[in-house]
């Protein structure tokens, strides 16, 4: 499988078209990072796919979102005793085993325990299953195989601090998958991306991650940009911060003035920020006003033929 991974990454350069990234997979449609999610929005043309990653107790990376497994699992009806003080279950206190016993479901609202999107696949059913960080890119890496169009990697290492105060180190554990799988250098279609600026100086400085990394920067960016345009390729912040009140803020000209890809996080369509209407409102917001360079999305579908539309035009 190794040679699979390297696809040159000369089709999205930042001087290129803008791309989609698949958040979570097609998770507007399909459960979260659920292999079916990952199938589909490969189907859908999007350019990226993204992977949240956390660790097992054996230490072996997994595609969740969340540190918690109790709004994405069945994990309280099956290890009803494995809960912490807190009341939550934790991945990282179940081995690759246990996690692998799990059903996966549409996402709970942690206070509610309703669905969090009720239009949403119903998350009564399903019976998914847990991906590896590793099953997951072999996934890809065949599908880009079988159908002849490469889609890239868009990994997040998820609270790397948390990880090590438990006594685990996520991030070199996830380097070594990535370059397991050919992911090493800018050339490859794939960008790292950590919400802990500590974390991603440490990819780059201390582990050597060579690869296209980014910061993700909230809705709030805390960090002055010229210090991030050092360190990493581009920054991810909520759309928030790029879009607001129907406006274009100045965030993204003036991180493209230091040479910072940019790429918002999250257009779902049934939760539009306030005032926008419709998601090609939003899109033309950030594709052609703001001029991001990729979209996190939880419909690839949409923005895939937004940005095809806009193209030819
Ligand atoms: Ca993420």
């Amino acid at each position: 499988m190794k040679q699979l991974g390297f696809y040159l990454f000369t089709f999205v350069t930042a001087a290129a078209q803008p791309v989609t990234i698949a958040h979570r997979g097609a998770s507007g449609y399909v459960p979260e990072h659920t292999r079916e999610a990952k199938v589909m929005a490969h189907a859908m043309g999007a350019e990226f796919i993204e992977q949240d990653v956390v660790l097992s107790q054996d230490d072996v990376p997994v595609v969740l979102h969340d540190i918690h497994l109790d709004t994405t699992s069945d994990v309280a009806k099956r290890f009803p005793d494995r809960k912490r003080a807190d009341g939550r279950y934790y991945a990282l206190d179940f081995t690759l085993a246990e996690l692998r016993q799990l059903s996966m479901h549409e996402r709970l609202d942690h206070k509610t325990g309703k669905q969090a999107y009720p239009k949403r696949f119903p998350a009564t059913t399903g019976g998914f299953r847990i991906l590896t960080l590793d099953e997951e890119l072999e996934l890809i890496a065949g599908l880009n195989q079988s159908t002849g169009r490469v889609a890239g990697i868009y990994p997040e290492i998820k609270q790397p601090a948390w990880h090590r105060k438990e006594g685990h180190d996520i991030s070199p554990i996830v380097l070594r998958v990535l370059a397991r799988h050919g992911y090493t250098t800018k050339e490859h279609a794939c960008y790292l991306q950590c919400f802990e600026f500590e974390e991603v100086k440490r990819l780059r400085y201390e582990l050597g991650w060579k690869g296209q990394l980014v910061f993700l920067a909230g809705s709030k960016i805390k960090i002055d940009l010229a210090e991030l345009a050092k360190v990493v390729d581009g920054i991810g912040p909520s759309i928030g911060a790029i879009v607001s009140e129907r406006q274009v803020t100045d965030l993204a000209s003036q991180a493209h003035a230091l040479g910072l890809e940019v790429h918002p996080y999250t257009l779902r369509i049934d939760d539009l920020p306030k005032g926008i209407s419709t998601s090609e409102e939003l899109m033309r917001l950030l594709f052609d006003e703001a001029k991001v360079d990729a979209l996190f999305t939880d419909f690839p579908d949409a923005t895939v033929n937004w940005l095809k539309k806009t193209k030819s035009r």
